[in-house]
């Protein structure tokens, strides 16, 4: 799990608990600090950095006793993660960065943004802005994030999808993030329904960006060789494979465009009416026994059509 430490000392309130904020306010370091409220970590345990903290490392009872809450809600705070690995590039928002500041806010790095299909702040509805996971765990004190945020400030707007919209993928984002029982279109969809939806609409939509007439163009450097297995793991302990691009802009588009065809009746899409042939007939191939009833129909009909046919020719 992380952990957010305020200036207090005291686990961040309700209010801000999705925050993470490393603060220096004590004058200690993150493992003597620890060590002070007596959570550990183990001796035997090199030190976690405050990105990778985790529960393993710690003592939890001591560690709740000294931030006067429970064990159960310290554990009900760990954020989303991504086995085994995180992809090389997470997402920021600089408005949030630069609201902390104008109100006299630390600058703080929030949980959800550790969710790698998490490509929009949801409240400022703007694509975030990547970051490398390496210049991530490289940052020591909160006020580096200053720093880094300013070089990425020069960069905001130069990556962002130019052909999918954030307000799809932000409906998207919302519906993984809650890990419960999603209302598609067509009917409830439970979370590791949606993840087998996504993960095989992306690499459709992908083919099919560079095939069809009536896609959205695709980043140009986004290929096979952007997309890498990943395993999902939520907090409440559920665990989902998932290909996914490893650079943020690719992430995102493919949200976007996921987002597009999930959202929207084909009627009423800006694109997606018309698929390439020959993606409709492999989608149909690839979700002939695991989706939904009523999925492919709302997704692409032409795929429906396909398998229409198909059990007619049997
Ligand atoms: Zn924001």
């Amino acid at each position: 799990m992380s952990i957010a430490i305020d200036r207090t000392g005291d686990f961040v309130p309700t209010e801000t608990r999705n925050q993470l904020r490393v603060s220096q306010a004590y004058g200690l370091g993150l493992k003597t600090f620890l060590s002070r409220l007596d959570a550990g970590p183990h001796p035997a345990i090199r030190a976690p950095h405050w990105f990778t903290l985790n529960g393993t490392a710690l003592n939890f009872d001591n560690l709740a006793a000294a931030l006067r809450t429970s064990p159960a809600e310290l554990t009900a705070m760990a954020p989303d993660a991504c086995y085994a690995r995180l992809p090389q590039e997470l997402g920021l928002c600089l408005q949030c960065f630069e609201d902390a500041l104008a109100t006299g806010q630390p600058v703080t790095w929030f949980r959800r943004w550790m969710h790698p299909l998490y490509g929009v702040c949801g409240i400022h509805a703007a694509w975030l802005t990547p970051i490398a996971y390496r210049t991530l765990v490289r940052i020591r004190h909160a006020a580096e994030f200053g720093t880094v945020t300013s070089r990425l400030g020069t960069l905001a707007g130069s990556h962002q999808p130019q052909t999918t919209s954030p307000d799809d993928a932000l409906w998207l984002q919302r519906l993984c993030c809650t890990w419960t029982a999603a209302q598609l279109p067509w009917g409830s969809v439970e979370p590791h329904e949606l993840h087998n939806i996504i993960d095989v609409l992306a690499a459709m939509l992908s083919l099919a960006s560079a095939r069809g007439d009536d896609m959205p163009a695709a980043p140009d450097d986004l290929d096979q060789s952007s997309f890498k297995g990943f395993t999902l793991r939520s907090a409440a302990g559920h665990w989902l494979p998932l290909n996914l691009a490893v650079r943020l802009p690719h992430r995102q588009w493919i949200l976007g465009i996921v987002a597009h065809v999930l959202r929207r009746a084909p009627g009423e899409r800006s694109w997606g009416r018309t698929w390439p042939t020959s993606i409709a007939q492999r989608l149909a191939r690839e979700t002939r026994t695991h989706w939904p009833a009523g999925a492919l129909e709302w997704i692409c009909p032409q795929a429906a059509e396909a398998e229409r046919q198909f059990i007619r020719s049997k």
